[in-house]
C-alpha cells in the first residue's frame, strides 16, 4: 500500500479523530497514489495512524476511513462501516413504525468521508461528494442493496468540478427505478413525499426532524409563522399538532409544489404557501403589525467559509431581530443556522445582539441539532453543522 508521512507536529488532530489530512500536513508520500487509491497514514515516526483516500488534487490529501491499519482492502472497509452505520440506526429505533426517512450514513460521522446516504422508504438516495468513494460507487450500491428496493447515486455538480468526477452525476439502480419521482416516507407520523430528482439536499431536511417534533409540541392554537419553509417540514407538522393557521414562506416555487402536496396527503388546510424573500416578508408584517405565537427561521447555509463568517453573522442578527418583532409577548422563536463555519457561540451572540436591536428579552429553551441519525465525529466538530436554539419572546 502507498504511504503518506505526515509532518512532524502535525498529526496531532488525526490521532483525536480528525479524519483529514490536508496537503499542506504532507511531508512526503512513499509510492505514487492515483486518486481514489486507499493509503496508509503515518506519522514522522512511521507510527500507523489510519488507513484512507487519497486525492493529490484536493486541499484535503487524504481522507481517513480507519483508526490504525486496516485488515482488509477498500471494499472491506466500506461494507464494514455501511453495516455498522445501520447498525447503529437500528440501536436508535430507525426505521419505526412511524418514521422512515432518515439518514443511514452521514459522510465522516460514520467513517465514510464523502458519502451521505438518506433512506425514504424503500429508497435510498447516496449522495458522493468525493472521488474516492465515487470509484467504487458499485461497491456502495451493492453494500446498500439490502436495505432498499432501488438506490439513487448522486454527484452534485460543485463536488464534481472540485474532484474531478466524471460521468452521470445522477443514476438509479434497482427494479424499474428511474432516478426522477418523487417517493414517499413517514416522518412521526406524517405522510411526505421528497422530490429525489430535482429537490434540495438529497430531497428532504431530516437533520430537523427533534426540532419539528419541539415546535408541534408548542403549535395547539398558535398562529405560527416558518420561515425558509421548503417542503413544508415545520409547518405541516405544527398544523397537525393543532395550529390555529400556518403560513410558510420560501423563495422556491417548487418547494411550494411539494409543501402542497405534503398538506392535502395529510388532510391538513390551514397552510399558506408564500413566494417571497423571508426578510421582505418579515419587515412587511412588521410594520402591519402582526404577530405570531410561533415564528421559526432556518435559512441556507450563509457562510460556507470562514471569509464569510462575520457578514453571515450581520445577517443573521437581522433576520432574527425583524423575527422577534412580530412575536408575540411570550411567544416562540425558534432560530436555526446550518453554517458548520459559525460556532453555537457566535450563533447566539448574534441573536443576543438582535433582541437588543429588537428590544424584547429572550430565554433559552431548548438547543439543539439534528437527531440520533447523525452522527458527528468527535474530533471533526465540523461536521456538526446545523445549530438551533428555542427561545421564549417576552416584552
Ligand atoms: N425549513 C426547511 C429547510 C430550509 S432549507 C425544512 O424544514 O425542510 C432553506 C430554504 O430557504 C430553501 O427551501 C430555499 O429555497 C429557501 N430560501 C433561500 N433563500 C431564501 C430567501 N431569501 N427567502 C425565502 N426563502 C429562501
Amino acid at each position: 500500500m502507498n504511504k503518506v508521512i505526515v509532518k512532524r507536529g502535525r498529526a496531532r488532530p488525526l490521532w483525536c479523530g480528525h479524519p483529514w489530512l490536508m496537503s499542506g500536513a504532507v511531508e512526503r508520500v512513499d509510492g505514487d497514489p492515483v486518486a481514489g487509491d486507499l493509503v496508509r497514514v503515518v506519522d514522522h515516526e512511521e507510527r500507523v495512524i489510519g488507513d484512507g483516500i487519497w486525492n493529490g488534487v484536493s486541499q484535503i490529501s487524504v481522507r481517513l476511513l480507519t483508526r490504525g491499519a486496516s485488515a482488509g482492502d477498500l471494499a472491506t472497509i466500506v461494507t464494514e462501516h455501511i453495516a455498522r452505520a445501520v447498525a447503529l440506526r437500528v440501536t436508535c429505533g430507525f426505521p419505526s413504525p412511524d418514521t422512515t426517512g432518515f439518514r443511514l450514513v452521514n459522510s465522516e460521522g460514520d467513517r465514510l468521508p464523502g458519502l451521505v446516504v438518506d433512506l425514504f422508504g424503500d429508497t435510498v438516495v447516496a449522495q458522493f461528494t468525493t472521488v474516492g468513494l465515487w470509484r467504487v460507487r458499485d461497491l456502495v450500491a451493492r453494500a446498500l442493496t439490502p436495505y432498499a428496493r432501488r438506490i439513487i447515486e448522486v454527484v452534485t455538480p460543485e463536488a464534481a468540478k472540485r474532484e474531478g468526477i466524471e460521468g452521470p452525476l445522477r443514476e438509479a439502480i434497482g427494479e424499474g427505478a428511474t432516478p426522477d419521482e418523487r417517493v414517499p416516507f413517514l416522518e412521526l407520523g406524517l405522510r411526505l413525499v421528497a422530490d429525489v430528482a430535482r429537490g434540495q439536499k438529497t430531497g428532504y431536511y431530516f437533520d430537523q426532524r427533534d426540532a419539528r417534533a419541539v415546535v408541534a409540541s408548542l403549535a395547539r392554537g398558535q398562529r405560527v409563522l416558518d420561515l425558509f419553509s421548503y417542503s413544508g417540514g415545520f409547518g405541516l407538522h405544527a398544523a397537525r399538532a393543532g395550529a390555529l393557521a400556518v403560513t410558510s414562506v420560501d423563495s422556491s416555487r417548487g418547494a411550494h409544489e411539494l409543501g402542497r402536496a405534503n398538506a392535502a396527503q395529510n388532510e391538513l388546510t390551514s397552510i399558506d404557501w408564500v413566494e417571497d424573500d423571508a426578510l421582505r416578508y418579515l419587515i412587511e408584517r412588521g410594520r402591519a403589525g402582526t404577530t405570531y405565537g410561533i415564528v421559526i427561521v432556518d435559512p441556507p447555509k450563509l457562510a460556507s467559509r470562514d471569509a464569510d463568517v462575520k457578514g453571515a453573522l450581520e445577517r443573521y442578527r437581522r433576520l432574527n431581530a425583524e423575527a422577534m418583532r412580530v412575536v408575540e409577548n411570550g411567544g416562540w422563536l425558534l432560530s436555526c443556522t446550518c453554517s458548520a463555519a459559525i460556532s453555537r457561540d457566535a450563533f447566539e451572540r448574534a441573536i443576543a445582539e438582535a433582541t437588543g436591536d429588537a428590544d424584547v428579552s429572550a430565554q433559552i429553551v431548548w438547543q439543539g441539532g439534528p437527531g440520533r441519525d447523525h452522527p458527528v465525529s468527535a474530533g471533526h466538530t465540523e461536521g456538526a453543522y446545523l445549530k438551533s436554539v428555542l427561545l421564549r419572546i417576552t416584552r
